[in-house]
């Protein structure tokens, strides 16, 4: 018995690593011919997905029942439209982009994609409409161009190539010992944070979604990547429904609505004029912001400088 649940425990543990690595899953489900934790219900129908509309309606969520995480989230998303969410660490920002993947199940509410309750569909049928562009991209272990068509396995050598150049990782794959079959990962070549995301924005152009999830990164990229990024990652919002955790404020001031988070609950909504006139949490975020940011900036042409 033991040696049977061995492998069930690293599976566990793995499935849960990749969770909160939020890689696209729904490839790699594929991989393992198999769902883990949640399942599909008996006879679940496709989701049919003309408009990509999202709506969170009374979403309440515990990993554990000691510790409510969400309550009570309700928030929707316009065809095509951009929601921002905000607020401090661990105010569950990113749990609102999982659960819309489904990686888990609501405790009450629900949350529908084209009015269809996500948790009723085929788990392939709504992921095959999302792409995510998460914190860390978990690179393999192999060719860069196996890590940018895994978007897409069925894409050809064009196709990808097409979305490196959109993703401005081309050139840079160009230059590597082998190009496009230069191994990348653990023991290949490393790529840096900014890298790495451009090769999540290649594989998501690749997969072409009408929604997209976009879990900014916390760590800092310096000032002028940052800048390169924020270009390319506009490019894949563009028509697309989009949920972006945003951790600087600069990148969302143009979306639609702007959902600041404070302990599991919305305590602020509007765009960033709006709140920025409510001079609540929001604003002071972004009083903080602008000022480490002159700080930052700062810093830099002092080292220009010296
Ligand atoms: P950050 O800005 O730091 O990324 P966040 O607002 O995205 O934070 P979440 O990652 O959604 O916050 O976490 C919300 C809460 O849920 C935190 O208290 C966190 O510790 C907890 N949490 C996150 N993942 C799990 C998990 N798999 N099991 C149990 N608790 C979790």
């Amino acid at each position: 018995l033991i040696q049977l649940y061995a492998p069930l425990n690293f599976f566990g543990s793995s499935y849960r690593f990749l969770q909160q690595a939020f890689i696209d899953m729904e490839n790699m489900f594929e991989l393992f011919d198999t769902d883990l934790e949640i399942q599909n219900k008996p006879k679940a129908p496709e989701m049919v997905v003309v408009n990509n509309e999202v709506e969170f309606r009374n979403v309440t969520f515990w990993y554990n029942p000691e510790k409510p995480i969400l309550t009570d989230i309700s928030f929707s998303i316009p065809p095509g439209g951009t929601v921002a969410l905000v607020g401090p660490s661990g105010s569950g920002k990113s749990t609102i982009v999982r659960l819309l993947f489904r990686f888990y199940d609501v405790q009450n509410g629900c949350i529908l994609i084209d009015g269809q309750d996500i948790s009723e569909v085929t788990q392939h049928s709504l992921r095959k409409n999302i792409g995510v562009v998460p914190q860390d991209t978990v690179l393999f272990n192999k060719s860069i161009h196996f890590n940018i068509r895994y978007g897409r396995v069925k894409a050809d050598d064009e196709e990808v190539e097409k979305a490196s150049k959109a993703a401005e990782i081309h050139e840079q794959i160009l230059s590597m010992p082998n190009d496009y079959d230069t191994i990348v990962g653990e023991r290949g070549l490393r790529l840096s944070g900014g890298e790495k995301q451009r090769v999540a924005i290649a594989r998501t152009l690749l997969k072409s979604p009408g929604i997209v999830l976009l879990d900014e990164a916390t760590s800092a990229l310096d000032t002028q990547t940052e800048r390169h990024i924020q270009s390319s990652l506009s490019k894949i919002c563009i028509n697309r429904t989009t949920l972006i955790v945003a951790h600087r404020l600069s990148t969302i001031i143009h979306s639609n609505q702007i959902l600041v988070l404070n302990k599991g609950r919305i305590v602020e909504r509007g765009s960033h004029h709006q709140l920025l006139e409510e001079q609540g949490l929001y604003a002071s975020m972004w009083e903080e912001q602008q000022k480490s940011l002159l700080e930052g900036e700062q810093r830099e042409v002092d080292l220009k400088e010296q």
